[in-house]
């Protein structure tokens, strides 16, 4: 998506150890007319799939997932970050080590928020290695829901996550892909 490309070569940030920061309008500051282009977008790519619900995780995940529900015209239901297991049966949980933070997380959704008749879109701003994606599929497998697909804004093809989740016949739908960049230079370069 050549908004998206663009706006991460004009505000993005490489940094040490594969991060790009993308603060200024994605993981702090939120710009909402781009969203917006992003949710559209997805609904383009997704029109066919009837979709019912879409589930993504805390924290960055839920404005865009936010947004994007506005096309979709279907709730949002995001992963919650726990820091203790709830035992009662009354959750989905995931175990989910963090790229960014280099811990384990474990996320919860309730069974209230997913069944057998959901047809779910994950959403997520990053595609690193894939941790945080596998973790939402495997909630989505507990709970007999239908995955239809994985809508990413931005994607790190040098990371092994795509690879991984679309040769396992899922689709992601990735609305940048970056083939790699440099932290010295500042240099970006995207596949298309
Ligand atoms: P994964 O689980 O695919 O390894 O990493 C995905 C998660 O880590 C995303 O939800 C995102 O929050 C975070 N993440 C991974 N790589 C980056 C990055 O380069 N920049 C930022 N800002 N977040 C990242």
């Amino acid at each position: 998506m050549q908004l998206l490309e663009d706006r991460i070569r004009k505000d993005g940030i490489v940094k040490e150890g594969n991060v790009l920061k993308v603060d200024s309008f994605l993981n702090h500051q939120m710009d909402i007319t781009l969203f917006q282009e992003m949710g559209k977008e997805w609904k383009r790519l997704y029109a066919e799939e009837k979709i019912n619900k879409i589930l993504t995780i805390e924290a960055s995940g839920i404005g865009i997932a936010a947004v994007a529900a506005q096309y979709f015209d279907v709730p949002v239901v995001f992963a919650k970050k726990s820091q203790s297991i709830n035992l009662d049966g009354s959750v989905y949980s995931a175990k989910i080590p963090s790229f960014t933070h280099q811990k384990v997380y474990d996320v919860i959704v309730s069974k209230k928020y997913l069944s057998p008749q959901d047809r779910v879109l994950i959403i997520d701003d990053f595609l690193a290695n894939g941790c945080a994606i596998r973790g939402l599929v495997q909630i989505l497998q507990e709970a007999g829901a239908q995955l239809c697909g994985v809508g990413i804004a931005i994607e790190k093809g040098f990371q092994d996550g795509g690879r991984e989740l679309r040769s396992q016949g899922i689709r992601v739908e990735s609305l940048a892909i970056i083939e790699s960049m440099d932290a010295a230079s500042g240099e970006i370069v995207f596949r298309h």
